[in-house]
């Protein structure tokens, strides 16, 4: 069994100019603007966003269930991409905890703008997550999936507590601050949490989700392979 991998130093650039324009931020109220650099000044200097990971073997795929070193993963849509590929990566990626320190100074725009940054930490973090593995591991193409991601039975949620707690070896908590809540909330709540894998083809889990007017949609929803994946018959 690899022991899992932390990344505590993950490089970002929060750029208050350009982040501005997607809090719409109006440019003539300069009290406002000034508010938010200070803002962006402090998450700059307290963030550390982190992730920790690590290199699991696949045993064997079925249809629709997954064994990754003993633990059954249960998914259809998993198995599918998973195929005859013997490999993947558990991984968990945050924002980090350290600017949860600002929030009592702050008020309700100010902690939305908050939150706006975390998301963009953890964006980046994610970002720096692939490019490591890819890069660590020759892997020319990664696609992932996360449990609870897309519609409700592509990877069901309640398979979250077996990333923590057995594919990451109970390791998450220390190494990078996340604490996943018996409702199965990840705290900070911006992390994610999941699996990697080589891929020839791009795939996100929003080809597999109805949700409509998502603004994180990063795929448009694909008929074609919802029904490839047999999910016409779990709605
Ligand atoms: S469309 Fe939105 S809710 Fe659905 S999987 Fe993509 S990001 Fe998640």
């Amino acid at each position: 069994m690899s022991e899992a991998i932390v990344l505590d130093s993950i490089p970002f650039c929060l750029d208050a100019a350009g982040l501005a324009a997607g809090i719409h931020l109006p440019e003539e109220d300069a009290e406002l603007r000034q508010a938010w650099e200070a803002l962006v000044r402090n998450v700059t200097k307290l963030a550390r966003p982190k992730a920790i990971y690590r290199d699991c073997t696949v045993d064997a795929v079925s249809d629709d269930i997954v064994v990754v070193e003993g633990v059954p993963l249960k998914s259809r849509v998993l198995a599918g991409q998973i195929g005859e590929r013997r490999r993947l990566f558990a991984y968990c990626v945050t924002c980090g905890t350290e600017t949860a320190v600002l929030e009592d100074s702050l008020d309700a725009l100010g902690r939305f703008w908050l939150e706006e940054l975390r998301l963009n930490l953890l964006r980046q973090a994610i970002a720096y997550l692939h490019k490591e593995i890819r890069r660590r591991y020759r892997i020319p193409r990664l696609a992932g999936m996360a449990p609870g991601s897309g519609d409700a039975e592509v990877w069901p949620l309640t398979e979250q507590p077996k990333l923590f707690t057995q594919l990451l070896d109970n390791k998450v908590t220390a190494a990078i601050g996340v604490v996943l809540t018996e409702s199965l909330l990840m705290l900070p709540y911006k992390s994610s949490s999941g699996v990697l894998f080589a891929a020839e083809h791009n795939f996100a889990t929003c080809q597999l989700c109805h949700r409509t007017n998502c603004p994180n949609r990063r795929a448009p929803f694909d008929s074609g392979l919802w029904r490839q994946n047999g999910m016409d018959g779990m709605r």
